[in-house]
């Protein structure tokens, strides 16, 4: 149905779902239904290392007793190389990647200022541009690929709300160049990334509301530049606050933060689950 609102749950299945995980996936559930639209779920399992098919199954299940049904199939990252490496050859081919050699701390080493350390941006350390002038010729490398930002970039735009934002956001060429750099758009062990997937799979998933945690809204700058290299469709974008401890600690990506299994276990209901993050029991 045209004009119907789409979300999505994307969790990585790299350990147990938390309060964090538990209130995103609430909050684009319930976005979905309130408009009558579609909530969809999306693995993302491109970390072949620590993505394990046991946290998946977790994943279902808690999804399940939760009461977040989601609507057609599962997407799972690890099944579109395809689609991203094809990508890739697109941006390989138009001269808009360079393949880096950098480890990390040849990163750190270049990028350091004498006194004040690297500067980061939303994909970690501002890319020095080391690897810049490597030529990218033939056909597409196994090898980390990078972003040419300074060709990638001109002014985008996208429709942010949530927290902090309402209304367009509008990013600088300027902006991107320097703020954001040459972020990396293929690991040589993943053949793909964080970014690239996500820009992807929204778009095949037909995705019209991205909703996610405020720690991602500084990606979602990259995320445009992508949609507009791939021409693909720019979703609204909401981001939410994250779930806190009593400290003002962030509780999702904590390594102790307590598991939706281990709230299960003591006997916690989907409705307590649903008071803990501050949404009421109430769905009506
Ligand atoms: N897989 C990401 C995570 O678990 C979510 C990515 C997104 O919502 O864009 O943090």
């Amino acid at each position: 149905m045209a004009g119907a609102v789409v979300t999505r749950f994307a969790p990585s299945p790299t350990g147990p779902l938390h309060l964090g995980h538990a209130y995103a996936a609430m909050v684009a559930h319930d976005m979905a239904r309130a408009a009558g639209g579609r909530f969809l779920l999306r693995i993302e399992d491109i970390d072949r290392q620590r993505a394990k098919p046991e946290w998946e199954a977790q994943i279902y299940d808690d999804l399940r007793w939760l009461g977040l049904d989601w609507d057609g199939p599962v997407m799972r990252q690890s099944e579109r190389l395809p689609a991203y490496r094809a990508a890739l050859a697109d941006l390989w081919a138009r001269g808009l990647l360079f393949p880096c050699s950098c480890s990390r701390s040849d990163i750190e080493r270049a990028a350091s200022a004498p006194q004040e350390g690297a500067p980061h941006g939303p994909d970690g350390i501002i890319y020095p541009g080391t690897c810049r002038g490597v030529p990218a010729r033939g056909p597409l490398p196994e090898a980390a690929l990078r972003l040419r930002m300074f060709r990638a970039a001109r002014d985008c735009s996208f429709v942010e709300t949530g927290p902090r934002h309402k209304g367009t956001q509008r990013i600088s060429r300027e902006h991107l160049v320097h703020a954001v750099g040459d972020v990396v758009l293929a690991r040589r062990e993943m053949g793909t990334s964080y970014h690239l997937s996500v820009v992807l799979d929204d778009a095949a998933q037909g995705i019209t509301h991205v909703t996610r945690g405020e720690d991602l809204s500084e990606a979602t700058q990259i995320h445009v530049v992508l949609q507009a290299l791939l021409e693909l469709p720019a979703p609204t974008y909401c981001h939410h606050s994250l779930i806190r401890d009593p400290d003002g600690r962030r509780l999702a990506k904590r390594d102790d933060a307590r598991a939706i299994a281990l709230y299960r276990a003591e006997g916690a209901t989907p409705a307590d689950i649903r008071r803990m993050v501050g949404l009421t029991s109430d769905r009506g």
